[in-house]
């Protein structure tokens, strides 16, 4: 993607969801946490689990509502109120695969039931040929034949239930996927083929992803760009590639030596960076989220900016 070409379908601003009511239930899911994404590209989120990645993806979709901060969808404010119009817009063009197809999916329900509910829900079509059309192209889009329809969840493996909820997003037409932790339920043996229709549904139908994983080793191959999480808080955004050759943010860095090497000489003598938070001292200079060099943001205070700054000079 060149850089003219880039145009921002979301923007995420400031973002604070908070779960429970009262002073002491009051829990800060999401932190002041702001990223775009660019039209047409797999876009990461990283963080281990707690981290608040998936209230992010809720919050986009209007399924959790946001404390404070602004989520922008094609030019549009889309959290908060807003009208039915823009309200069936987003339903339609903002979709989430989620991460147990196990547990997503209505047991009772026929497969064709559970792909269409999205289009029942908005009545996105004009007669019951259409709706049975639009449903049999979304199987056969994730690979899925049209008999299947008739058959109930329980008939079918993990990989096939994760291309049923593949299937119930593509029927939308949507343009942002948000795809929250879709392959680690599955077995280790299935997951690539799950990736790889993942990215060539992305090539067919110009598709833009919101890739959500707890491991890093996933995310490397199939995003462009990355934004790491830490307890609420991005700590780090950057070009995929360049947030693995050079992390400045010690969580960022710790992640990173945790990954395995294949090379078990390399791995025995490798060094694991462990992250202590108390590294930072925030009481009198807090953090801010500083665009460090283009494209590339790291949470820090003035002092470890410079730091941060200097390691970049240095590489
Ligand atoms: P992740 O997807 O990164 O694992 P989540 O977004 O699911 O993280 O959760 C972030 C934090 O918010 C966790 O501490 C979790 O326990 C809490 N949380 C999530 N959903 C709710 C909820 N509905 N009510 C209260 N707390 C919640
Ligand atoms: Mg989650």
């Amino acid at each position: 993607m060149s850089d003219k070409n880039k145009e921002i379908l979301l923007e995420v601003k400031n973002l604070c969801v908070e779960y429970g009511k009262g002073k002491k239930n009051r829990f800060r899911a999401v932190d002041n946490v702001s990223f775009h994404i660019y039209k047409g590209e797999t876009f990461g989120l990283v963080g281990e689990s707690g981290s608040g990645k998936t209230t992010i993806g809720r919050a986009i979709i209007r399924l959790t509502e946001t404390t404070s901060g602004e989520i922008i969808f094609k030019g549009k404010k889309i959290n908060g109120k807003i009208d039915k119009e823009l309200d069936k817009e987003i339903t339609r063009k903002i979709q989430m695969i989620f991460q147990d197809p196990m547990a997503s999916l209505n047991e009772r329900a026929k497969v064709d039931y559970i792909v269409s509910e999205g289009l029942y829900n908005i009545k996105n079509y004009k007669t019951e040929a259409e709706r049975k059309a639009k449903v049999e192209k979304a199987l056969l889009d994730v690979g899925l034949l049209p008999e299947f329809l008739s058959r109930f969840p329980h008939e079918f493996s993990g990989g096939q239930r994760q291309r049923i909820g593949i299937a119930r997003t593509l029927v939308m037409e949507p343009e942002l996927i948000i795809a929250d932790e879709p392959i680690s339920a599955l077995d280790v043996s299935i997951r690539a083929q799950v990736l790889n229709l993942l990215s060539q549904l992305q090539k067919e139908k110009g598709l833009t992803y919101l890739f959500i994983a707890h491991d890093l080793s996933v995310v490397r191959f199939i995003t462009d760009r990355l934004a790491v999480i830490h307890k609420g808080k991005i700590v780090e955004l950057a070009e995929t590639e360049k947030l693995f050759s050079h992390p400045l943010h010690p969580y960022t860095r710790s992640l990173i030596s945790a990954i395995p090497i294949p090379d078990p000489r390399i791995e025995k003598n490798k060094v694991l960076e462990v992250y202590d938070p108390s590294c930072h001292d925030y009481t009198t200079d807090p953090p801010k989220w500083v665009e460090i060099e283009p494209e590339h943001f790291v949470l820090g205070n003035d002092k470890e900016i410079e730091k941060y700054g200097k390691m970049l000079e240095n590489i």
